[in-house]
């Protein structure tokens, strides 16, 4: 089959902030061979790659020069381990949401939590995506990748991936060497729920919930609370929560008894970014084409004819501000490309 290419690619219904960007050439790899094929070339012309899932974790610049790939093949499948266990395989292409509520349907346990996670599976493990106490991470038992100059392709195991919060090593030496082409998950039969995070519990409301059940509930929890990226264009939190060392916190907690955090297993403790910005005063604020969504802070939303300059001034704005009264440096969540 030959490959399609596509010159000059609107990318604007392609990422879920809504901003407008073109691709200079454009493949939607409908197969692993033609992500391959769809790679040497890039590698042999020079050509910068750019990887797309379903863009709802990017900050785009009005131009993408290269090549932007963006892997379709979407099959996923079950391989039954033991009476208990279930491994998923899922191709880099397959929605993350259909995953969730297909494998919760039939009461399997482990991603229930992670409902409602816009983007494709190939992206999960690229900040080890993470909602309502649960990870990724948690669950993962491999990925295949494909190495963009060879094309070669090789499994690594959760621990090659090294997770961390909002992190892997795909953000870091491995950043444009690795393109995840399927994961595989372990799930369980035996429920297992995990409720104590938030009110979630209360939302479930009811002692014995299936998995469908959990499932259900985080998406009534997030529909309330988070903007839908159909209706007015975001990439969900923009900042990650920080973590700061316990003297640091000690002291925050001194002068904000009230200030949300989790304390971490190695002392340091996660402290609520959205609150910091909100006791700065940026809750609902409206700065040119983008905001501060009105019921979560955390999230910076487009109304629409803005460009990522500008987005990532008001986000540099904010944190500016963030660290001047809290003497804490928020970083960014979604990756930059080409602004
Ligand atoms: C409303 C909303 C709510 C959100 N809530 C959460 C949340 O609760 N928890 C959370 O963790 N995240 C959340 N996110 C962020 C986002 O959904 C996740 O990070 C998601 O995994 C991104 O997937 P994607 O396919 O859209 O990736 P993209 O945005 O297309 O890409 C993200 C990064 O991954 C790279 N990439 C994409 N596919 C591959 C691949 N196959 N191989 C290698 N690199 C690749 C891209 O180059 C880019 O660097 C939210 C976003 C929105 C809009």
């Amino acid at each position: 089959m030959t490959l399609e290419w596509q010159r000059d690619r609107d990318l604007t219904d392609a990422n879920t902030l809504r901003l407008v960007c073109r691709a200079d050439r454009y493949v939607a790899a409908e197969t692993p061979e033609e992500l391959q094929r769809a790679c040497l070339v890039a590698h042999e012309q020079g050509w910068p790659l750019t990887v797309l899932g379903g863009g709802s974790n990017l900050v785009l610049g009005p131009r993408l020069g290269g090549l932007t790939v963006k892997p379709v093949f979407a099959q996923w499948w079950q391989e039954s381990i033991d009476t208990d266990t279930v491994r998923i395989h899922a191709d880099a292409g397959v929605t993350w949401h259909d995953l969730v509520m297909s494998v919760a349907q039939q009461g399997l346990w482990g991603i229930e939590n992670l409902a409602l996670i816009p983007g494709h599976c190939g992206a999960a493990p690229i900040q080890n995506i993470g909602a309502y106490g649960v990870e990724l991470a948690d669950v993962l038992e491999s990925v295949e990748v494909l190495d963009p100059e060879n094309g070669d392709l090789a499994v690594m195991s959760a621990a090659d991936c090294e997770f961390g919060y909002r992190d892997s090593v795909f953000k870091r030496d491995l950043s444009g060497r690795a393109i995840i082409t399927r994961m595989v998950l372990r799930l369980d039969r035996r429920a297992c729920p995990r409720l104590d995070y938030g009110n979630l519990a209360e939302c479930v409301g009811r002692p014995d919930p299936t998995a469908l059940d959990v499932a259900e509930a985080v998406c009534r929890v997030r529909r309330d609370k988070l903007p839908d990226p159909t209706v007015l264009g975001n990439a969900g939190s923009f900042f990650k929560n920080p973590i700061v060392t316990a003297h640091h916190a000690d002291a925050l907690f001194h002068e904000y008894p009230e200030l949300p955090h989790f304390a971490l297993p190695d002392g340091r403790v996660k402290i609520a970014a959205g609150w910091l910005i909100e006791r700065c005063g940026f809750k609902g604020v409206r700065q040119g084409a983008f905001g501060v969504h009105e019921r979560q802070a955390l999230v910076l939303v487009h109304h629409g004819g803005g460009e990522a300059a500008e987005l990532l001034a008001f986000a540099d704005d904010i944190a500016r501000q963030v660290s001047e009264r809290f003497d804490v440096m928020l970083e960014r969540e979604p990756r930059v490309i080409g602004a």
